[in-house]
Formats: structure tokens, sequence, C-alpha cells
């Protein structure tokens, strides 16, 4: 779990699921430690930041991304106001 806002950037660390040997008994192998950044859109209306998740290789979320102002993605984490 990412910590309270605000918050820039956490890492979140993936595992992946191993076929138990043992019936029963899962394990899991670290897989690799991703960055998750903040979305940088500030919320005018409400004087701060986005607390959504910004896409991978992006610097905004789903919701917020330039030049695709077509339709407005409802926000897709939420993290509680
Ligand atoms: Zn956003």
């Amino acid at each position: 779990m990412p910590p309270r806002a605000p918050w820039i950037t956490f890492t979140t660390e993936v595992y992946e699921k191993i076929k138990p040997v043992v019936r029963g008994q899962v394990t899991y192998r670290f897989v690799r430690a991703e960055e998750v950044n903040r979305c940088e859109k500030v919320l005018e209306d409400k004087g701060r930041r986005c607390r959504n998740e910004a896409e991978r290789g992006s610097k905004f979320c789903r919701a917020h991304q330039p030049g695709d102002s077509k339709q407005e993605a409802p926000a897709i984490f939420s993290r509680g106001d």
C-alpha cells in the first residue's frame, strides 16, 4: 500500500506465484520493484494534485493524459478524500 497522501512516488514490489511443490504450500518469488509515480495534474478547483497513479511512462494518470481530452475518464483509483 502506498503511504498516505501527499505522496509523490512509491515503490511497489511485484511477486509471482510459484506452483506449489508441496500441496497446499504456495510460495511467491520476488520479481521486481516498480516505481509508481503520482499524476502531476493539479486539480485547480480543489487546490491539490490528482491522487491517481500516473500511467507507466507518463506523468499523468489515465484521466489526465495530455492531448487526449476527448473523454474524461473516471478516476480509476479511489484513495479516499
Ligand atoms: Zn490524474
